[in-house]
């Protein structure tokens, strides 16, 4: 086996060891390969080896990914980096997934553009729930509101709540916002939204996050490698 695929046996493996742990199904977690800064022959490695739903962080280098990929293999885009507004279109157009929706213009224009004949964008709306000092994410205030106008978009499903914690070590630190990510998802089912995705869960933190209720783990590292940003 190449590198990749004994990477992503050992990944499978974390997952369903994480599931059982939780007295949960492995079946009711799903694996997004993080394939950015990553060339696309890591992509087809991985993809040779089984994978098929991949993410990417920069509009132009998962275009391009997506597009030499081309159709007929079957693969799902996610794209899960922070988003313009004037970046949406290329994004509509071509990836099956956005899971960092944080803001209705962002929603609006994803629907607007999307093509007729594709089916509804899948959309996650990103939380910023612990605070942390990056930018990306809605406050946890604005949940309820977001998803009730994004629900109500037409070329939009809204499938779940994301988030990208702050890296701690301590695997009762990490719970903390994945539980909070929970109970909001919660909160907005009991709204009559019906919520079926948790994007949570990295490669330093996906047991934590599976812990709380995960159904797609957003895995990089512990698949590719260290990604070289020079
Ligand atoms: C890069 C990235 C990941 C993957 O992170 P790893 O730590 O490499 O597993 C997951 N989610 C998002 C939003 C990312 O930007």
């Amino acid at each position: 086996m190449s590198a990749i695929a004994d990477n992503l046996q050992a990944v499978l493996s974390r997952i369903a060891r994480a599931a059982e742990a939780a007295g949960r199904s492995p079946l009711s977690i799903n694996l997004l390969a993080v394939s950015k800064t990553k060339p696309l022959s890591d992509v087809l490695e991985a993809a040779a080896a089984g994978q098929c739903a991949f993410g990417e962080n920069y509009v132009q280098e998962g275009v391009e990914k997506l597009l030499a990929v081309g159709q007929e293999k079957k693969l799902e885009w996610h794209f899960i980096g922070p988003l313009q507004s004037n970046k949406t279109r290329l994004v509509a157009e071509h990836f099956d997934w956005v899971h960092s929706v944080d803001r209705l213009k962002v929603a609006e224009r994803l629907s607007a553009q999307r093509p007729a004949d594709l089916p509804p964008l899948q959309i996650c709306l990103q939380v910023n729930v612990s605070g942390e000092a990056s930018k990306s994410g809605c406050q946890p205030a604005d949940v309820l509101a977001l998803c009730a106008a994004i629900a109500a978009l037409p070329h939009l499903q809204l499938r779940g709540l994301m988030t990208i914690p702050e890296p701690v070590d301590d695997i009762a630190a990490q719970r903390l916002p994945f539980r909070q990510l929970r109970e909001l998802a919660a909160q907005v089912q009991a709204t009559g939204i019906a919520l079926d995705t948790l994007s949570m869960g990295m490669s330093h933190d996906l047991e934590a996050a599976i812990a709380e209720g995960a159904t797609l783990v957003r895995i990089g590292t512990a698949i590719f490698g260290e990604r070289n940003y020079a």
